[in-house]
């Protein structure tokens, strides 16, 4: 039988009626075994996730203010789960127990956990599964790293004689006890890490998108869906902020081999989108698999005659930006020209005493500072096999007029990064689309 992690986010346990939503989608497959869920997240669009009330929780506490109406709250949310659902359930106790650590100097983390905590045993409950707390077999080091191996072998352990289970995301523990959580949307980490141990069959993570899209849906109309995507590629994407998963989640199953699938839990029939292994061969229904990009961006602009002779040149530049500790995208040069593209932020506040130790290394002719750049990446593995990709972008851009001012294809023919002014990235994206999907659909 295959074995199977599902992991529900925030929104698709928000109230009684997701938790439905959840419970048929666990029964309508046998193979769905090791559940793994976040706290209650928003409800609509105004709502406060559980996670932040109990950030709240902890603000108020280290303040000496009174957390009990915020409290109240966040136990009349999971009350009104339980009442809905007619489970018989009390979670008095563990509130006690949570009112009673918080009063008496309880981290952070074990405050922003209590949400997985009480949603995994409200879970459980519904769903007449045993609840496995992560404090017990998600181990982090004293110093909050987390510790993979000594994890998977906790997970195989305390999991090997329960069948199926109920494990809360986003947290663990050191070996004392002292309860660590991963960054915000963690949970995502952990059902990866579930997956790895039980050496699952896939690792389907339901969220309340179906996949992730070609483009950003709020530039291009009704983008259509992606439905494989390499774990390669969507590192590429996510670092241009396509973000619909944790960072973190790629990599326990990356190594082992195991796919990811994103599901919609309110449309449960969307196959959603496959998330395959590298040297997988599927080919993908177009030339590019998506487009991602960002603005806030700035070039470094560099010029002196016979640069190219000069040895240590660009070491001299770089080795500038990394004493002042400023990491960069890109660095297109010329015979005689230099750019080094990056983030806006990175340079912030650095400018004239990054210019002044450029000019002292490498006495150049003429230095300036281009605001106002954006990066677009056209990511797809079906550009290694085809021919013409560069022709058809830069075509899109000439028709629409948009002054292309840097371009960077990785070695691996994996993806395609032009730099662009950020008033064009809204048109150079729909282009992009257009000319790719819209004329191969
Ligand atoms: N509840 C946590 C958060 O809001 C973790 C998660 O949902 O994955 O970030």
């Amino acid at each position: 039988m295959s074995k199977i992690v599902v992991k529900f986010g925030g929104s698709s346990l928000a109230d009684a009626a997701q938790f439905q939503k959840v419970k048929s989608i666990i029964t309508a497959d046998a193979g769905r075994r090791y559940v793994v869920p976040s706290a209650p997240g928003k409800r609509c669009a105004d709502d406060i996730k559980v996670t932040d009330m109990l950030y709240t929780c902890h603000r108020q506490a280290g303040e000496g203010v009174s957390f009990d109406d915020t409290l109240a709250q966040i136990k009349a949310r999971y009350q009104e789960i339980i009442n809905t659902l007619g489970l018989s359930l009390s979670l008095d106790d563990a509130f006690a127990e949570i009112r009673k650590q918080l009063s008496t100097g309880a981290s952070k983390d074990y405050a922003a956990s209590r949400g997985e905590y009480l949603n995994g045993m409200l879970l459980a409950d519904y769903l007449g599964v045993p609840f496995v707390d992560a404090a017990e077999i998600i181990l982090f080091d004293t110093d909050g790293s987390f510790l993979l191996d000594e994890t998977i072998s906790a997970v195989r352990a305390r999991l090997k004689d329960l069948p199926s289970a109920v494990i809360p995301g986003f947290y663990g523990a050191t070996r004392s006890g002292l309860v660590k959580t991963f960054s915000r949307g963690g949970s995502d980490v952990t059902g990866s890490i579930i997956a790895r141990a039980v050496k699952a069959t896939i690792y389907e993570n339901w969220t309340d998108v179906s996949g992730f899209l070609v483009a950003d849906p709020r530039i291009v109309e009704k983008p259509e869906g992606i439905n494989t995507i390499t774990y390669e590629e969507l590192r590429e994407l996510s670092y241009m902020g396509a973000t619909v998963l944790h960072e973190d989640a790629i990599f326990p199953v990356r190594t082992a081999g195991i796919p990811i699938n994103i599901r919609n839990t309110n449309d449960p029939d969307a196959p959603g989108t496959m998330i395959v292994s590298d040297d997988n061969d599927e080919p993908s229904r177009y030339t590019i698999t998506g487009i991602a990009g960002k603005k806030g961006f700035c070039a470094i602009n560099i010029q002196k005659a016979m640069m190219n002779s000069e040895l240590g040149f660009c070491r001299k530049v770089l080795e500038v930006l990394e004493n002042h500790g400023i990491s960069f995208e890109h660095m297109p040069s010329g015979i005689d020209t230099m750019s080094i593209i990056l983030s806006k932020a990175e340079l912030e506040g650095k400018e004239q005493a990054v210019f002044s130790d450029i000019r002292k290394a490498v006495n150049p002719d003429h230095i300036d500072l281009e605001q106002g750049i954006a990066l677009l990446a056209i990511v797809g593995r079906g550009m290694r096999r085809t021919r013409g990709t560069a022709a058809r972008i830069f075509a899109a851009m000439a028709h629409a007029r948009i002054n292309v001012k840097m371009i960077d294809q990785g070695s691996s023919e994996l993806n395609v990064i032009i730099g662009i002014s950020e008033a064009d990235f809204e048109e150079a994206t729909r282009r992009i689309y257009d000319m790719f999907i819209g004329s191969e659909s």
